[in-house]
């Protein structure tokens, strides 16, 4: 990425909204063909987005758009580890307690 360029734009594959990058949680199929949270956006390999939102992961998953995008299955307990990251990564506090007001998600750190 070069200095100066904008915030790349990704879109979740459950909304497709089109949002900034930090805005999005980054999946990634590694190198090795496994499926993996990459809270970092800067893992090796073919990479997703869903929104950090648990219902846009869950359709992410339930509906296969996750499996498709990175073109290997995806199992539901990424789901699980989505969840870990959705509670404690890239969110300030108020916002990890907002994601955990809303659904099953429990923050794992704070
Ligand atoms: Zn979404």
């Amino acid at each position: 990425m070069r200095r100066g360029e904008r915030t790349p734009q990704r879109s979740c594959v459950a909304c497709r909204q089109v949002r900034s990058k930090v805005d999005l949680l980054r999946i990634v199929r590694t190198p090795g063909g496994e499926v993996d949270v990459d809270p970092t956006g800067k893992a090796a390999g073919r990479g997703a987005y869903v929104c950090r939102d648990e219902r846009c992961a869950q359709r992410a998953v339930e509906q296969k758009k996750l499996a498709r995008a990175l073109g290997v299955p995806v199992g539901e307990e990424l789901l699980e580890t989505i969840g870990r990251n959705l509670g404690c990564i890239g969110l300030g506090k108020r916002d990890a307690e907002r994601v955990a007001g809303r659904g099953r998600v429990k923050p794992a750190c704070t």
